[in-house]
């Protein structure tokens, strides 16, 4: 028999589209965080804003908990139901709406994948940056509820840096249409940036108008291969001060080369090497793009590499972007469980993070591998773990360079947003005051606290 919530939901959106069942329930109990299983009572698969609308509505006369979900390859717990009640499924909103070439702007649904939407875009002549490694399977609206970034953030910018406007429900049911579809506007307070990065705690968001650029026409990619990564996290500060501005840099340490190996990752690293730098440039003239990667390849020669390895055609581009995209995955195949972590570091302090995060694996007796967008500062420490047992001392480790970071001046997290995993983190960066002010602002947008509660704040 359903429930009286369920049958409310079926009277939504037609039971079709309401999951009760405990195996279909069972998935949206986890996501790629590893933070455990939170499997909610009912499921919902909504298909329009109004059907979000009367969703919310019904859920915030009733305080019932709401937890947006979409692809769950988030890695900080943030659609994982921890107060159980509905998981809000917006994948069905998986639509493109339009690519408008002259204006260089695009409008699509908050389930459509990102790199269905990259590569639509592309067929017009256009170019959307934003690339979280996930982008084979994440979406759009999970982009802008993470503010994610990805290797081309370097030169590009996150996901901020292309929401124009956003259609988004407020838990009161009401529907807004926040920003503008023009390049420029600045009418109102900025609640698009906002709701950018709010990680599903303030609205949720049905549609996003998207900034497009037009395709860079070549790209010439590279690696660098180092002994070691702290030689390769210096080579960042040198590559960059030699005056090119690649548009990915991404780090990829000795841990992380054991399981490209391990996993059989296209591209086989040579048995010297203990670090690499993964180099692409973009622009619009093939000259100027061979001339900027062999300068970032002399500059990285000066800093200490042992070779560099240029991709000759778009099959070895390929393999190199897939080992490096694969290895949050073949991670795995060195140990069954991780935790990841994302913090940034002043570019500066990079090479001091690398050797924090090694010292920390030694002192705990972890293997932590780090990798990631280095040319931002962006490392992801993910600690490596075989069984549940392990877990209080990976937690500490975890604190530990959390802690590091901030003491470096720099964030917890420059992607992957609080969440679940880093809430009891977030006053000791931010502060009280500032943790304050988030919290009654959440208040405004969600006065019965049912929107994606447990997440964030300290202590919830
Ligand atoms: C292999 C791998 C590689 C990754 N690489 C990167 C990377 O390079 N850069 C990066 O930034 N991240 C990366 N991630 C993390 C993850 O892919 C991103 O956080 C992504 O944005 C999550 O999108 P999703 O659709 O899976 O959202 P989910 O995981 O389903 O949800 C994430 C959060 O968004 C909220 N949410 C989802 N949809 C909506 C909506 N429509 N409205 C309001 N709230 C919503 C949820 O409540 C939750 O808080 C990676 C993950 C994996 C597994």
């Amino acid at each position: 028999m359903r429930s009286p919530l369920a049958a409310d939901l079926g009277a939504i959106v037609g039971d079709e589209n309401v999951v009760v069942e405990a195996e279909r329930l069972r998935p949206y109990g986890r996501d790629e965080s590893d933070l455990g299983e939170f499997v909610p009572s009912v499921a919902v698969r909504p298909r329009t804003a109004a059907e979000v609308a009367a969703i919310l509505k019904l859920c915030t006369r009733i305080s019932m908990p709401v937890t947006p979900t979409a692809a769950r390859t988030g890695k900080s717990g943030g659609s994982l139901p921890v107060r159980g009640g509905v998981a809000l499924d917006l994948t069905r909103f998986d639509r493109i709406v339009e690519v408008r070439r002259d204006d260089l702007v695009g409008r699509a649904e908050a389930g459509v994948i990102t790199g269905d939407f990259q590569r639509a875009v592309e067929a017009a002549g256009l170019f959307y940056p934003p690339d979280p490694s996930s982008l084979a399977s994440c979406t759009l609206g999970g982009n802008v509820a993470e503010n994610a970034g990805g290797p081309r953030a370097l030169k590009y910018g996150v996901t901020r840096e292309y929401v124009l406007g956003l259609t988004a429900v407020l838990p009161s049911g009401e529907i807004v249409h926040t920003g503008k579809q023009t390049i420029k506007g600045v009418a109102g307070f900025d609640v698009t940036g906002l709701l950018v990065g709010s990680e599903g705690m303030l609205a949720v968001v049905t549609e996003i108008t998207s900034k497009l650029l037009p395709l860079p026409r070549e790209v010439r990619t590279a690696l660098c291969l180092f002994r070691a990564a702290v030689d390769a996290s210096r080579a960042v500060s040198a590559v960059l001060a030699a005056g090119v501005l690649p548009r990915a840099l991404e780090l990829i340490d000795e841990t992380a080369i054991a399981a490209t190996r391990a996993a059989k990752a296209p591209f086989r690293f040579p048995e010297a090497c203990g670090a690499a730098l993964l180099a692409e440039v973009d622009g619009y003239v093939a000259e100027g793009c061979a001339a900027e990667i062999e300068r970032i390849g002399a500059a990285c020669m000066e800093a200490g590499a042992l070779d560099v390895v240029a991709a000759q055609n778009e099959a070895q581009r390929r393999d190199l972007w897939e080992t490096r995209r694969r290895i949050s995955v073949d991670l795995k195949s060195l140990h069954p469980r991780k935790l990841s972590e994302d913090v940034v570091v002043p570019r500066s302090r990079l090479a001091e993070m690398a050797a924090e995060v090694q010292a920390i694996g030694r002192r705990f007796s972890l293997s932590v591998a780090c990798y990631g967008h280095a040319g931002d500062g962006n490392l992801h420490a993910n600690v490596l773990f075989d069984r549940p047992e392990d877990r209080p001392r990976v937690d500490e480790a975890v604190a530990e360079i959390l802690r590091a970071a901030l003491r470096l001046g720099g964030t917890i997290t420059g992607e992957h947003g609080v969440g679940l995993a880093k809430k009891e983190f977030l006053g000791l960066e931010q502060g009280e005051a500032l943790v304050g002010l988030q919290r009654r602002l959440k208040a405004v947008f969600d006065p019965a606290g049912i929107l994606n509660p447990g997440k964030m704040f300290p202590g919830e």
